[in-house]
């Protein structure tokens, strides 16, 4: 099947015939038919965290099952699904604690002495996250999916598998926004434009959306923001304090980096939650005024949102079909896969909301 393959950190990536193996007892085969361009795969491709090469990008994916593992029992040939990197050995006491993000026994790659998934040419190939989205079929552990109403459009169900679930579960299950509460969402990129439906769906009073990036902005204004604010013409913070008269119930944190986190903590009202969703350089430090814990905020991280994906995927999947969650709006473009490249290079300085590759 037709792959595009990573050799070598920062270069293009190439477009190879990848070799699949037969499915094992709990591994299914499924034909991709949308997968996102996420941010996180420009990181990865440029080297941030060096994986073994060569590698194939893509993590959020949705497509049709073509072949199941004899042990497996959740999908058949047929299923529509998407996946997720929040993958889980249902065991584990994270598992069991019901915090599947931090599973420890994912089942991104198969048991030690079994051949690779994928190789090309006889050389193992790595999917990323256990995924490898960018490429017309998957070979994955059966609970990396999530199955999906089969009048769910496929490209829109893409979109769920990752900056989803991350920034709507940031605000349903990390924050806990509750209704009438004030909610700012600093950057909005994939994620961050979820946060911002997220708190529109939970019923927040204010939504205020800041970035960089004026046509970001008017995103988030389409997608629920009552409120925007250009970080690089105001001083986010003292906006925010001026827009309710004190500070946010919830700041939300999409970015990764020093300044941002330390203004999504200054920007709280007393008894405020800043919630981290960005993910920061291992060595990054901040600091935050020790006296403003008298006033009982909080800074509190969180991973992939939360999320519980086999429950979160579906009920997401049902507020777009009765026409409460506009992910047609979140979706900017689709692309055939040997413009992967483009679009990747586009992450750098991006304008729009989503591009997803369909085949
Ligand atoms: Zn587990
Ligand atoms: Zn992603």
């Amino acid at each position: 099947m037709r792959a595009a393959v990573l050799h070598t950190f920062g270069d293009d990536l190439a477009f190879e015939e990848v070799s699949l193996e037969a499915p094992d007892p709990d591994e299914v085969v499924v034909r991709t038919v949308a997968s996102g361009v996420c941010h996180t795969d420009r990181t990865m491709q440029k080297g941030a965290n060096p994986l073994p090469l060569p590698l194939i990008l893509g993590h959020e994916v949705s497509g049709v099952v073509e072949a199941v593992g004899r042990n497996v029992t959740y999908v058949r040939p047929g299923d529509h699904v998407a996946t997720c990197a929040s993958s889980f050995c249902g065991t584990c006491r994270w598992c069991q604690r019901g915090a599947l993000q931090h599973c420890e026994n994912k089942g991104r790659s198969r048991p030690a002495g079994r051949p690779p998934r994928l190789s090309l040419d006889g050389t193992p190939v790595e999917p990323f996250v256990g995924l490898g989205g960018f490429a017309e079929q998957l070979l994955v552990h059966e609970r990396t999916l999530v199955k999906l109403p089969q009048e769910m459009p496929l490209d829109k169900a893409a979109l769920l598998g990752c900056a989803g679930i991350t920034g709507l579960g940031a605000v349903r299950h990390a924050a806990q926004v509750q209704a009438g509460d004030t909610v700012a969402v600093i950057g909005c990129g994939g994620v961050g434009l979820n946060a911002v439906m997220g708190a529109r769906l939970v019923g927040a009073s204010r939504i205020i959306a800041i970035d960089r990036i004026p046509a970001k902005l008017d995103f988030a204004r389409r997608l629920g923001a009552t409120d925007t604010i250009d970080a690089s013409r105001v001083d986010a913070v003292e906006t925010v304090r001026e827009l309710t008269g004190g500070g946010v119930d919830h700041a939300i944190e999409v970015v990764g980096i020093g300044p941002t986190i330390e203004q999504a903590f200054a920007m709280l009202d007393t008894m405020g939650t800043a919630t981290v969703v960005g993910v920061a350089h291992p060595d990054l430090q901040v600091q935050i005024p020790a006296a403003q814990l008298l006033l009982e905020k909080r800074i509190q991280g969180t991973k992939m949102g939360s999320t519980r994906f086999r429950l979160d995927i579906p009920f997401y999947c049902d507020l777009y079909l009765s026409g409460r969650l506009d992910l047609d709006a979140l979706l900017s473009r689709t692309i055939d896969l040997v413009d992967v490249n483009l679009a990747l290079k586009d992450l750098d300085a991006p304008t729009g909301a989503r591009t997803v590759v369909t085949f």
